[in-house]
């Protein structure tokens, strides 16, 4: 150990979570130093990568005219129904099958239009997301989902605007800085060991946050609490989240918590990078469009009802089938009725795609089994029954007598050209983490707070399972960031200062 420094908050991360922890604590009177791991130029962690999209529960109109600028012109022509907290509880707990901790649950809710209108205040820009979540109808445009706002300039204009907000208050954050240890003394953390470049520091605070990810980026995290198939998934965010925090944590004796074998995935394109590439920014590679056509596997066959549900509740599930599939991989196949509704993301130049005139050209361009594939493809041809097609409602336009069914938007694929999109499963986080209060407390075995520690975003164990809804992995972030700064920084007041 050669260096000593000393504060009294230190924040592990500066991700969404901890920069808003960091804020907190500093505009409630605490000395404040955040350690990013990352070097400067991949800073920002998962929130870097998102698209911004953020859920929180509001009152109509005039609450999201708080939070978006929008002149009389422009708000007159908006049509947008009410989100209350009971919408969201009630979402949160449809999409993780009632398992949320109701508490937890309870307190992302309630806090969340007071977070968004703080963020706000604190210099983060919010713009509305019409694209993905509004359609046009009688001249109105028509908000629906309970996400109409996304961060401007997505998930780097957040980061952005989030670090210009520490640079004025004057808060410093070391760059390849990897927390390591924490350190604690009668039960009482007592500060954190950080290898700074070739040094390894020993930070004497008062309180410590542990705001640095989940697991979703370490192969043998992944490979021993979800299954060996894991390993092979890509991340789609940064490489830096390997679960460093939650070990600290658990061997200075907090609780583990929530659902260990658990993560979001979704349909990523088969050749994006292995991990997310910040020169590349942005949610570009995920493939989310499969319910306006199919999903077969190299063996040629499908494996999945793409039609079951609007995408928002299969994608995520759907993910994971991938990653069971022969070589991790599938393909989403299109034909030309359909190829112009697809999300933009299909347009990029990124995006890998494999197009023919006919069914039997396009076999022979992918590695799949070409007989199986065509008969798959004609027994889907014949199943399919007559009905409206109409992708805005699920139609009830299927198949029978086919397994697995399509449910919805069944359309004979038939007109060329045909378009065949590789996928693979991406991970975008994982679901465990610790055990904290609902002021952002981690908790130890007995249920106690651990003194001194403190947890946000990701590594919050027990409000995700299974899915979440769209949009809640940065509300959670600002909304236990912000209450483990103010906790910390109330800790820091009672008197619980490191004796130097
Ligand atoms: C491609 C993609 C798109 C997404 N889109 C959305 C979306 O639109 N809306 C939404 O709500 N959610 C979205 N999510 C989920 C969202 O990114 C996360 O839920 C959220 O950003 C997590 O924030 P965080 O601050 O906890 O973690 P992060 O933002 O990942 O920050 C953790 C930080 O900790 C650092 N770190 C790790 N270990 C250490 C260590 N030992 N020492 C110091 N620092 C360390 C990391 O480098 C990183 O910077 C998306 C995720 C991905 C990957």
């Amino acid at each position: 150990m050669n260096q000593t420094y000393e504060t009294d908050v230190v924040v592990v991360g500066a991700g969404n979570a901890a920069l808003c922890a960091a804020i907190s604590a500093k505009e409630l009177g605490s000395r404040v130093l955040v350690l990013e791991k990352a070097e400067k130029e991949k800073r920002g962690g998962n929130s870097f990568f998102t698209d911004g999209a953020i859920r929180f529960a509001y009152k109509g109109l005039t609450a999201i005219r708080e939070i978006v600028e929008l002149d009389e012109e422009a708000a007159g022509k908006i049509s947008m129904p009410e989100y209350t907290e009971e919408d969201y509880y009630s979402d949160l707990m449809r999409v993780t099958e009632g398992k949320s901790d109701p508490e937890l649950a309870r307190q992302l809710v309630s806090q969340s239009f007071e977070t968004i209108s703080w963020m706000r205040n604190h210099g983060v820009k919010f713009e509305l997301n019409a694209e993905n979540q509004s359609y046009e109808k009688d001249g109105k445009r028509h908000f629906w989902g309970g996400l109409p706002v996304r961060t401007y300039h997505k998930g780097i204009g957040l980061v952005q605007k989030l670090n210009q907000r520490l640079g004025e208050l004057g808060v410093d954050v070391w760059y390849g800085a990897r927390a390591v240890r924490l350190t604690k003394e009668d039960e009482r953390i007592t500060g954190v060991i950080v290898q700074h470049g070739e040094n390894e520091i020993d930070i004497k605070a008062s309180a410590v946050i542990l705001a640095c990810g989940g697991f979703e980026a370490n192969k043998a995290m992944r490979s021993r609490f979800m299954g060996a198939e894991w390993e092979a998934a890509i991340v789609r965010g940064t490489e830096h989240n390997t679960g460093d925090g939650l070990q600290m944590a658990l061997e200075a004796g907090a609780e583990k918590y929530g659902d260990w074998s658990g993560c979001h995935s979704i349909g990523t394109d088969y050749h994006a990078p292995k991990v997310g590439d910040f020169n590349k920014p942005g949610d570009i590679f995920k493939k989310s469009s499969f319910p306006l056509g199919l999903i077969i596997n190299k063996n040629g066959e499908r494996f999945v009802d793409e039609g079951a549900d609007f995408r928002n509740y299969t994608y995520a599930k759907y993910g994971r089938e991938v990653l069971k599939q022969p070589d991790h991989m599938a393909f989403q196949v299109f034909d030309a009725q359909v190829r112009s509704m697809l999300r933009s993301e299909y347009n990029l130049e990124e995006a890998t795609c494999y197009q023919a005139d006919t069914l039997e050209e396009l076999a022979d361009l992918i590695p799949v089994a070409k007989e199986q594939f065509l008969q798959t493809l004609e027994a889907y041809n014949s199943a399919v029954q007559d009905g409206e097609y109409n992708p805005t409602v699920k139609d009830g336009k299927r198949t029978e007598g086919i397994t697995p069914a399509k449910s919805n938007w069944a359309l004979r694929m038939d007109q060329g050209p045909f378009y065949a999109y590789p996928v693979t499963c991406g991970i975008t986080f994982s679901f465990g983490g610790l055990h904290v209060s609902p002021e952002g407390e981690v908790l130890t075995k007995e249920r106690q707070p651990l003194p001194g520690l403190f947890a946000a975003g990701e590594m919050i164990g027990g409000i995700f399972y299974e899915n979440y809804p769209g949009g809640s992995g940065l509300m959670s972030g600002a909304v236990y960031g912000k209450l483990a700064g103010a906790s910390a920084a109330g800790y820091v007041k009672q008197g619980n200062l490191i004796k130097s």
